[in-house]
């Protein structure tokens, strides 16, 4: 019997004879299901369609791992290696040979978590092929779809992984919507690992907060000043997104709390420029 994945998502659901009528993540709001209805998927029939894992060294200390051609909604993850071990944060879709070697070559695997459930993606297939520990923000345990076999554990507010390596719940997309804080990121200045919880804008030169990117929700004034006051406390100079780029690259710390404050006069209607 397969792991059912959702073509949509890449959302895994438990070995059964045939898929469940509907992914739970993509029929919420901030996801969307094909206009043509539900999709589903196996791993074995990616690996027919010739995804193939996707190693790149982002910086020093930092490896991305992502599908090529990309699946679902196509993130890549980011692999922390630290002296103590390592952390791999927002696992993409699909999970081959080469993308497991690449992290055993890293020193292997202590930690498994995610930004949020969109991209819990293969964090089972993950955590079992290295026993590693899965670490899930307690108010999104419910969409874990397919949890592994080594139980999952809960934390927030933050939680020191690794050292110099510590989660840090957010809020706004989903209300256990984090980011990585990495001391060392960016030559030692601080990066965060943010996925979509603090959303990187093309021109690599602001930062928005999103309800929901695909349907175009924004966030209320609360949610985006509660992410902006959970990261406040840590230094940072860079944020990488979910996916190989864009990424905020230099100053990001300024970055993120002018783009917040700009947001906020958009919702408030203060914007004395508007025409
Ligand atoms: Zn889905
Ligand atoms: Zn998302």
């Amino acid at each position: 019997m397969p792991v059912w994945i959702c073509a949509t998502c890449a959302n895994q659901y438990p070995e059964a004879p045939s898929p469940p009528g509907i992914c739970v993540i993509c029929a919420d709001e901030r996801q969307w299901v094909p206009a043509s209805g539900q999709r589903w998927t196996t791993a074995e029939e990616l690996a027919a369609a010739g995804h193939r894992g996707d190693v790149r060294e982002v910086e020093p200390g930092l490896l991305g791992i992502g599908v090529d051609p990309p699946v679902a909604i196509g993130q890549r993850a980011l692999l922390v290696r630290t002296d103590e071990g390592n952390l791999l944060w927002d696992p993409p879709g699909y999970l081959d040979e080469v993308a497991v070697a690449a992290v055993r070559d890293a020193g292997g695997l202590r930690a498994v978590a995610a930004s949020h459930p969109h991209f819990y993606g293969t964090i089972a297939d993950w955590s079992e092929a290295f026993d590693a520990e899965v670490l899930v923000c307690a108010p999104d345990l419910g969409w874990l779809t397919r949890p592994p076999r080594r139980p999952p554990v809960t934390w927030s507010g933050s939680r020191a992984v690794l050292p110099g390596v510590t989660l840090v719940q957010c809020g706004g997309h989903f209300a256990g919507s984090a980011v990585v804080h990495w001391a060392g990121g960016a030559g030692g200045a601080g990066a965060l690992l943010s996925g979509d919880t603090i959303f990187v804008t093309p021109g690599e030169d602001r930062v928005t907060f999103v309800r929901s990117a695909p349907n175009r929700l924004p966030l209320p004034e609360r949610a985006v000043r509660g992410v902006v006051e959970a990261v406040r406390p840590y230094a940072f100079d860079r944020v990488y997104g979910g996916w190989w780029q864009p990424v905020l690259r230099r100053d990001a710390k300024a970055v993120v709390e002018r783009s917040a404050e700009r947001y906020i006069q958009w919702l408030r209607g203060e914007v004395p420029e508007d025409r």
